[in-house]
This record gives structure tokens, sequence and C-alpha cells, in this order.
């Protein structure tokens, strides 16, 4: 029996962060878009040949300047799975959107990309698609179909980051890259974190300039900087997107360092599997199609109903180790389930009720690791 608390998750640190603070904080330019900023971009720009990115204050923040550049206007659609956290729905609600919950597959709680034709209708904008726990969504599915009805793609890639799509044709691309515009999350519980923090990425040139106009409060304060115009002043609508270089400044700390906790969080993830892959005829491990790689967000497993989940979630408490369940349909959500038409979405349901997150991050001990793997063997035996 372990006295120390395994706690869910635990904020990395490279120990370059403060570094690289000081640095912002002497270099007296704190507002956004400076140094940090700008290393953050390149960096995410050359290494997965993103066309252009944006930090933003969240990935909240990003998906809302997606909704504002697709230009979604009241009573448009927007298809989205159930499956996912609030913010991939109310960025667009905000914007007056009414949302079409779509069902996950059963094989994992991404989209199924089989199940979204027959919810468009002359009033759908936009399919935003959500790599759960970083594994694509079936993309060349999904654009194939949003090219057909000339719908625009978002991904929610906020789990996303180094992770990868292996298209039909045996091209590689990473996350993020795919969708006309995506959304990451540097959140604390994310593999890159900032605290607070996220990027949107813009794929599609068409919106290049206004995305810099929205992230600069609707001013082209951008393009003045760079010199492109001789003074800035109110062209759009927009709001306070962008960072500050205090938070960029921790961002670049981190992103230095992406290989490295890569690595060793899917060591983690590996290690789970091992040493849970035998018994896992007693309940269901990760699914990761043919179609996508792992980038070790998150290690979950599935239970076999939710009575079970509680009780191992019981179990696994009284031997200190934190586990967690996540997300509760969206569709029977108090907020929005009387804007649900009744169409079931039984394999959201079912995720919701017996998907369970077990204790991941860069400086879980393997001993720690191994007291989980033993805690839930037990469980089962
Ligand atoms: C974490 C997360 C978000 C929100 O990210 P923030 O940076 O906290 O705004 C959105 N969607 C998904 C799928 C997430 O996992």
């Amino acid at each position: 029996m372990n006295n120390q608390f395994i706690g869910f998750n635990k904020p990395y640190l490279t120990g370059k962060e403060y570094e690289y603070i000081a640095d912002a904080v002497s270099s007296k330019k704190l507002s956004g878009n400076g140094k940090y900023t700008q290393l953050c971009h390149k960096f995410f720009e050359e290494k997965y040949e993103f066309s252009k990115c944006l930090l933003t204050t969240s990935c909240t923040d990003a998906l809302e300047m997606a909704a504002i550049l697709i230009d979604i206007q009241p009573g448009d659609e927007v298809i989205i799975p159930s499956y996912t956290f609030v913010s991939t729905a109310n960025a667009f609600v905000l914007r007056g959107a009414r949302i079409v919950f779509a069902d996950s597959m059963s094989i994992n709680p991404n989209i199924d990309a089989d199940k979204i034709e027959v919810l468009i209708t002359p009033k759908t904008k936009a399919i935003v698609v959500v790599h759960y726990a970083g594994i694509a969504c079936d993309m060349d599915k999904i654009m194939e179909i949003a090219a057909k009805h000339n719908l625009f793609v978002v991904e929610d890639a906020a789990q996303a980051i180094d992770s990868f799509y292996i298209g039909k044709d045996g091209i590689k691309k990473p996350l993020g890259s795919i969708g006309h515009l995506a959304a990451f999350s540097f959140h604390e519980t994310k593999n890159i974190i900032s605290g607070e923090g996220g990027m949107l990425v813009i794929n599609d040139q068409r919106f290049d300039k206004r995305a810099e106009i929205i992230w600069e409060k609707g001013t082209n304060r951008s393009a003045f900087w760079r010199g492109e115009v001789d003074k800035y002043g109110w062209v759009d609508i927009g709001s306070s997107f962008l960072p500050s270089e205090i938070v960029a400044a921790f961002l670049w700390a981190q992103l230095e360092n992406l290989d490295g906790i890569q690595n060793r969080r899917k060591q983690i993830w590996q290690q789970y599997l091992d040493g849970l892959k035998l018994i896992n005829n007693i309940f269901q491990l990760p699914n990761i199609p043919n179609y996508a790689t792992n980038n070790a967000h998150m290690f979950y497993i599935v239970c076999n109903n939710l009575e079970e989940r509680q009780s191992l979630i019981q179990s696994l408490k009284l031997h200190n180790i934190h586990a967690v369940f996540h997300y509760l349909s969206l569709h029977q959500s108090p907020f929005y389930k009387h804007q649900h038409d009744n169409r079931e979405l039984p394999n959201c349901n079912l995720f919701a009720d017996t998907l369970l997150r077990l204790p991941f991050y860069y400086d879980l001990l393997d001993s720690e690791q191994q007291l989980v793997i033993n805690a839930i063997q037990n469980f089962y035996n």
C-alpha cells in the first residue's frame, strides 16, 4: 500500500521557464507579439509546416477566432461531436450558431465520419472535429464530405500537438494542418503548457490578414508594426486574443524541449499498455486506427459500465491514486439539451459513462506507475 498520493496531472517544468520570463521582463517588452511570440510562431511554422500561426490566450480563444473567421451568423449550423469539452461548442454558440451534435465512433471517442453527411442541411456551415487524446479523426473522409458540400473544417487540436494523420496517399500530415483552421491548447493539462494558452493555425490563406486583425482587437496594428500601413485603426470586429510575452516566454522554454517531453510521455504510455494489455479482455484499451499516430496525450481505459467505473475510481482512491473521467455528453447538458433534437448518440453516452483517464504526466515515476497498474489488476482480479 502506497502512502504517497498519485495525482492525475502535474505540470512539467523544463527549468528554462524562469530564465526566459526574466529575459522578457527585463527587455521591457511585455505585451504580445514580441520576440518570444515570434519564436513560438516560427517553431511551429518550421517544425510542422503550418502556414500561419497565432498564439492565443487559450484554445477556447482560438476556437472563438475560428468562428469569427468563417463568419458564423445566427442560425448557421455547425456539426460538432457531443463527446468534447464545452469550448468546442461554445465558441460557435457565441456567434449564434445552432450546434448539431454528432456521435462518436465505437472504436474511439472521435466523431464518426460515416454519420456526418446525414446531418448536413442547407444551413450547415462547418464541421468541427476533435482529435480526442491526440488520435486523428478520419480526415480524408471528413475533408471529402466538406469539399462536396462546401463546408469549412475546423480542427479542435487542443490535445493533438505533435500527432499526425496518415492519408490514403500515404502522406503523413501533422494534425492541425488539414482543416481550414485549427486550434491548439497549452493549458497546464496538455503535453506542452504555458498555464493558460493556445494557438490558432491558419491553413487557408484567405484568412491570413483578417486573422491578424481579429487577434489585435479589430485593428490593423500588426500591419502597422511591419510598416505596411502608416497608421492603424479600427477596421473589423476583434478582441484581445494574443497572450503577453511573459506567457510566450514560458511556452518557448517548453517548445525547446518538445522532443524530450514527447519521448518521455510515449514511454509512460507504452508502459501502461504493456502493463495492462494482459487483462485487456476485461476492459478496453485505447484504439489507434492505422491512419493515426499516438502523441501520448493521455492514457485511458474503457470500463464495461458506469457502476464498474465508479467502483474502480473508488478502489484507486483507496490506493491514493487519482483517476478521472470526463466529458459529459454535451447534447444532454443542462445548457443545450433543450436545443438538441431527439437523436440518440449512444457511443458518445457510452464513453461518457465508461472512459477513465489514468494519472499521466512527465514526472510520474515508474514505481508510481507500477502501483497504478497493480491497483487496476487487483481490481479486475
Ligand atoms: C483543453 C481543451 C480545450 C480548451 O483548451 P483551453 O486552452 O483550456 O481553452 C478545448 N477542446 C479540447 C478538446 C480540449 O481538450
